[in-house]
């Protein structure tokens, strides 16, 4: 498995081996956030739904939950 340099804790650490989501989002994840990273913002990501009620099947809230991700995950926008 590939190590990437990891957006989120500015380590260089082993990262995913595939994408975890479609689309540009997914390929940024792949590129910029490393395993262990990834693993914290799945458990995370729970708490944040709850939080803020989102219901991910609705493409509003996954739009909304993505961003969250981005911003989480320290990702370069675009
Ligand atoms: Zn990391």
């Amino acid at each position: 498995m590939s190590e990437v340099t990891c957006a989120r804790c500015g380590e260089r650490r082993e990262g995913l081996g595939a994408a975890p989501l479609p689309g540009a989002l997914g390929a940024s994840i792949l590129a910029n956030t490393c395993a262990t990273c990834w693993e914290a913002w799945r458990l995370e990501q729970v708490k944040v739904i709850n939080h803020y009620s989102l219901r991910p099947h609705l493409k509003e809230d996954r739009e909304k939950l993505y961003e969250i991700t981005r911003d989480a995950l320290h990702l370069p926008a675009g």
